[in-house]
C-alpha cells in the first residue's frame, strides 16, 4: 500500500453555532487523485478549508505526512506543501497572468514547477502572459489559478470546483491536464459537483451529504444508484 500523505480523522467544523462537518474521515495516498462529491452546501469547501489551514481544526484531526496541520496560518500550510485552488479562482485582478503565477512561487519551495513548466501545461497562458487576468476567459482564469497553486510546488493540490461555470469542452480540456500534474508525484483532492467527471478522474471517491461522509470507495466499484443515494439521500 502506498504511504498515506493526508489523513483526516473525525473532523468536525463549525461556523459559530452552525456545525458544517460531522466526524469526517478520509485519506489520500501519495500520488493518488481523490474526489469529494456532494450537492450545494454538503460541506466540500469547508473540508478543503480545514485541510488548507483556512479554518481552525481540533489538534490532530488533519495529519499531513503524519504531522498535525490545520488551524493556520494558511501560508504555513502552503510552506508544508499543501496548495488550494479556491472556489471562484480568486485571482489578483490588478495583476497580469504572469504576475499571478509568480505570486504562487513566492513561498520558495523547491520542485518541478516553475513558469516554464506551467506554460508547457497550459500553452495559451504563455500567449497571454502580459494580459491582465480579468481579460481572460473563465477557463483560462481557472488555468491561471491552477498554475498559481502549482508554482508553490505542493505535494498535495486541493481543487475546489474547478469546473464551476465553465463550458463542457473547457472542463474536459482542464481535466485532461490532471494526469500530467499527478505524474509529477502530486496527490490531488478534487471537489466536484460533476459526478461523471469525478468518477473518470479519481481513483477514490468520497460523497458528502449535510456534512457527513455517506459513501466512499474506489471509483470503479461505485454504481450510479449507490452514488445517487449518497449524494441526494434518495
Ligand atoms: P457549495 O458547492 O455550495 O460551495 P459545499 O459543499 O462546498 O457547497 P460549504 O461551502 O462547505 O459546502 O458549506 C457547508 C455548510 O456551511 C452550508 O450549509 C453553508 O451554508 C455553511 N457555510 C459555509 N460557509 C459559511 C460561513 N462563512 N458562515 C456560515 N455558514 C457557512
Amino acid at each position: 500500500m502506498r504511504d498515506r500523505l493526508l489523513e483526516v480523522r473525525g473532523l468536525d467544523a463549525h461556523y459559530g453555532d452552525f456545525q458544517a462537518l460531522f466526524g469526517v474521515s478520509m485519506h489520500v495516498a501519495e500520488g493518488e487523485v481523490v474526489a469529494v462529491i456532494g450537492a450545494n452546501g454538503a460541506g466540500k469547501s469547508t473540508l478543503l478549508k480545514c485541510i488548507a489551514g483556512a479554518m481552525a481544526v481540533r489538534g490532530n484531526a488533519v495529519l499531513f505526512h503524519g504531522v498535525p496541520i490545520g488551524g493556520g496560518p494558511a501560508h504555513e500550510t502552503v510552506a508544508r506543501g499543501v496548495a488550494l485552488v479556491p472556489e471562484g479562482r480568486r485571482l489578483f485582478p490588478s495583476l497580469s497572468v504572469e504576475e499571478n503565477l509568480l505570486v504562487g512561487g513566492q513561498i520558495g519551495r523547491k520542485g518541478p514547477w516553475n513558469l516554464k513548466r506551467v506554460y508547457e501545461l497550459f500553452p495559451m497562458l504563455e500567449e497571454r502572459r502580459h494580459q491582465p487576468s480579468p481579460s481572460l476567459s473563465g477557463g483560462q482564469q481557472q488555468m491561471v489559478a491552477i498554475g498559481r497553486a502549482l508554482m508553490s510546488n505542493p505535494t498535495l493540490l486541493l481543487c475546489d470546483e474547478i469546473s464551476l461555470g465553465l463550458a463542457p469542452i473547457v472542463i474536459r480540456d482542464i481535466y485532461a491536464r490532471i494526469p500530467a500534474i499527478a505524474a509529477e508525484g502530486l496527490s490531488l483532492v478534487i471537489v466536484e459537483q460533476d459526478i461523471v467527471q469525478a468518477l473518470k478522474t479519481a481513483r477514490h471517491v468520497y460523497c458528502l451529504q449535510e456534512g457527513r461522509v455517506t459513501l466512499h470507495g474506489e471509483a470503479k466499484t461505485l454504481t450510479r444508484e449507490k452514488i445517487s443515494a449518497a449524494y441526494f439521500g434518495v
